[in-house]
């Protein structure tokens, strides 16, 4: 017998807002409309840092991170965050940091717990999205289970900075109504799951798959996926030095699309990246000459590096 189990923020009705005139410089100064912490528990933010630049980050949860007292933060995130820590902040790098755990995570749930009980602010600071391949549901519960107040800012995932920065759609109503998220460090283990995924139609967003892109993609293939469906690994997106490189599932399968930086990369697989645009956009990035096409058709890419596998 099933009990509905209905979980509600509030029992009162959600307040009507007044229209008001808009006036971005008084919302700045606002306090964020998240929880606040009472001086005598203590409160931890787990806050999305986004892609990899600090500008990517929600103005919540720079607010956040601005009136921390403790700071951990994932060791890869690029030391420009930190120009936003508050000085007198204690601060720690944890996390992986070249595949070994500079603190492991029981050791992070514990610090943010007794940070927090000694009444102080924390701030959880994690690449891309908390919740998204980022721990975040498992720190959210550790932190829930010792009775800590917490929150939880959401950031700009990989896979949103990925298709804003090279230019594509996730979905499109002609020919993806769907995303399909995929860690690539763990590919289907059985043809059904494979024959799955091949025929999901819409987008795939892989994350960690530079290594098994090449598995990722013969195994698409066997299972019928289209030769022709277009693959776009986007590496530093949103960040710079930003790369994309464009190619197709059959020259993927053939090993002739590799990652070309030494940063992070999502792949993309689907027809959605055949509807592509090229930005101009002025996030600050240092301009970098295109491998292929002209310096004009460049800086209708914003300066980005971008590249067709051959
Ligand atoms: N929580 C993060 C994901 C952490 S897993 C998020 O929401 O984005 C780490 C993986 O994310 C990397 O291996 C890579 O696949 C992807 N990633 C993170 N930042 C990226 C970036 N700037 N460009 C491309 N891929 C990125």
């Amino acid at each position: 017998m099933w009990t509905l189990l209905r979980v509600r923020a509030s029992e009162s009705p959600m307040p009507r807002s007044k229209p008001v005139e808009p006036n971005p410089a008084a919302f700045l100064q606002q306090e964020a409309t998240a929880p606040r912490a009472s001086e005598a528990t203590g409160f931890v933010s787990l806050i999305g840092a986004g892609p990899g630049c600090p500008d990517l980050i929600t103005i919540r949860g720079l607010r956040a991170l601005q009136r921390a007292q403790v700071i951990l933060f994932d060791a890869l995130l690029d030391p420009a965050y930190q120009e936003f820590f508050p000085a007198q902040a204690q601060t720690l790098a944890v996390g992986k940091r070249c595949g070994q755990a500079s603190v492991g995570q029981a050791d992070i749930h514990q610090l943010m717990i007794e940070h927090a009980r000694a009444g102080r602010r924390v701030v959880r600071l994690k690449g891309g999205d908390p919740l998204v391949f980022g721990r975040g549901g498992e720190e959210a519960e550790a932190l829930e289970a010792a009775d800590v107040p917490f929150e939880v800012i959401p950031g700009v995932s990989a896979l949103l900075a990925g298709a804003a920065g090279a230019g594509f759609p996730l979905t499109h109503r002609a020919v993806s109504r769907r995303i399909t998220i995929l860690e690539g460090h763990h590919l289907p283990d059985s043809a059904a799951a494979w024959r799955d995924l091949a025929a999901s139609s819409g987008t795939l967003a892989v994350y960690m798959g530079t290594r098994t892109l090449q598995s990722l993609a013969q195994g698409l293939l066997e299972h019928g996926a289209a030769p022709d469906l277009p693959v776009a690994l986007v590496e530093q997106a949103q960040c710079p030095g930003q790369t994309s490189t464009f190619s197709t599932l059959a020259h993927a399968a053939a090993g002739a699309l590799h990652p070309v930086t030494a940063g992070p990369g999502i792949l993309f697989i689907g027809e959605s990246l055949n509807h592509r645009f090229h930005p101009t956009s002025e996030v600050p990035h240092e301009p970098a000459a295109p491998v292929s096409g002209s310096h004009r058709e460049a800086r209708a890419r914003g300066g980005r590096r971008e590249r067709r596998a051959s």
